[in-house]
């Protein structure tokens, strides 16, 4: 492999991916990396960095739905669809997933119209930003459904995984020619492109002369359910020098509360922030956390995930807690994200998202606290397109609550931040998808959908 900061995005991913996914050949693997790392995105280095004072902006969000998780899903319907190919599966694989708002339509970008597939995507009714309700109902492929569910995020989550494992079900759906998958990141297939863009970002500042080559380096990341910083977290067991992940929540500070004192407690009030895709109490790739720091006991980490379960809550033993140290934790209020998007504004002319806006504060209460001299780089999870309002509200600007779209102009004269594309196409697209139901009636939802009578 050549100098790290020689190699294009989709040179550097093949390198990466191709020691995960080795029953793919050099061709199949490249194919993959090609078609979903293209003009679909709006800069042509995928994952570009900024900066904004001392601190380094990884921007993951332009791709066709602005918001990071775009990277691991214009790639996964590639790599299922040529794994189901190579394994001779006949099925139509029917795509489940819970959406906090930005997979949802992330996963539908990825799999609208892909022959052999269907999409279905539940998402909290009251728990997604204007915008992201607006670009999911306006979701165009034959093969999408989108269903609003009376509940929180997790009530969501939690449905579709009983209906992953409900064994009747399964059964009638085989019987009539279909299989489950789950584009949430529950799915491996979801974390693994994720670890390129660390390694990119190392390229790109080694590049810009920020670092010398062998400096370790932070990320800050603004975190729900673990996927972004667990990739960060593979690319250092991978060597990539990294010093210390940053894990930056909202005022659902459990994983906060997990890392700084060893014990995690989902019994607490549940929020719903400006920054919805981190509202979240059950954290799902903890476990693979567990995982690792148990120094890979499968009997360990299910005892702590029953635990979960049964009471809530668990505690980790120091041996544990000590493995823990690759982490830095902590969180920002929603008057701390407010400050910190008119703080960057008022340096540098540039509106951030509430999300970044998180990893950015806790970014710098980080260096304060430690006068940790590393570079940090502060990962930008969406546009602030995505989230006008809070970002207006912080931001002091005049606007009228009215439609997304005329908060998203208000934004646009505000702060003269390119309007992307796809935000353009929201004025235009109608609203194509209308069903909602209580969180108890999600099974049955499904079944209806897919033309099957569960008994
Ligand atoms: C999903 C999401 C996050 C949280 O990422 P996890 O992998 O769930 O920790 C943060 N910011 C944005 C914009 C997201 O869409």
């Amino acid at each position: 492999m050549s100098a790290l900061e020689k190699l294009s995005y989709r040179e550097l991913a093949y390198h990466i991916l191709q020691t995960f996914f080795s029953d793919f050949s050099e061709k199949e693997l490249r194919d993959c990396i090609d078609n979903a790392y293209g003009s679909n995105f709006a800069s042509p280095k995928i994952a570009p960095i900024t900066y904004h004072a001392k601190n380094a902006y990884l921007e993951l969000f332009h791709g066709p739905t602005i918001a990071f998780k775009d990277i691991a899903l214009q790639l996964l319907p590639h790599l299922m669809t040529a794994a189901a190919r190579k394994n001779g599966l006949q099925k139509e694989i029917v795509i489940l997933t819970a959406t906090s708002g930005d997979t949802g339509k992330a996963a539908m970008a990825g799999f609208a119209d892909v022959p052999g597939t269907r999409i279905i995507v539940f998402y909290p009714k009251d728990g997604v930003s204007p915008v992201q309700e607006r670009q999911m109902l306006t979701q165009q492929g034959k093969n999408t459904s989108v269903v609003g569910v009376a509940g929180n995020f997790d009530d969501a989550q939690t449905n579709v995984k009983k209906i992953f494992n409900d064994t009747e079900l399964n059964e009638e759906l085989e019987q009539a020619g279909f299989r489950f998958s789950s584009a949430n990141s529950i799915n491996i297939g979801r974390l693994f492109p994720q670890v390129v863009y660390y390694f990119y970002a190392y390229g790109q500042l080694l590049k810009a002369g920020k670092i010398k080559k062998g400096d370790s380096i932070n990320f800050s990341v603004p975190t729900g359910n673990f996927g972004n910083i667990l990739a960060g977290y593979f690319a250092k067991r991978m060597g990539l020098p990294i010093n210390k992940l940053i894990c930056a929540s909202n005022r659902n500070n459990v994983l906060t509360d997990f890392f700084n004192e060893g014990v995690y407690d989902k019994n607490r009030p549940f929020y719903v922030t400006s920054s919805p895709s981190m509202d979240i109490l059950v954290s799902s790739n903890l476990e693979r956390l567990l995982f690792y720091i148990s120094g890979e006991d499968p009997v360990k980490t299910k005892s702590l995930m029953d635990e979960l379960t049964s009471t809530g809550k668990y505690r980790i033993d120091d041996s544990m807690h000590s493995k823990l140290a690759d982490f830095y934790a902590a969180y920002a209020t929603e008057e701390q994200t407010g400050q910190e998007i008119a703080e960057i504004f008022t340096a540098d002319q540039t509106a951030i998202d509430p999300h970044t806006a998180v990893a950015a504060y806790v970014a710098k209460e980080y260096q304060k606290n430690t006068a940790d001299p590393h570079q940090t780089v502060v990962v930008a999870t969406a546009s602030p397109y995505k989230f006008p309002q809070f970002v207006l509200t912080a931001l002091h600007a005049e606007y009228s609550s009215g439609s997304p779209l005329s908060l998203v102009d208000a934004l646009h004269s505000k702060t003269g931040t390119p309007l992307p594309q796809t935000i353009k196409d929201l004025a235009v697209l109608p609203l194509k998808h209308h069903r909602e139901v209580a969180p108890a009636l999600m099974k049955t939802t499904v079944a209806e959908i897919l033309g099957i009578k569960p008994e």
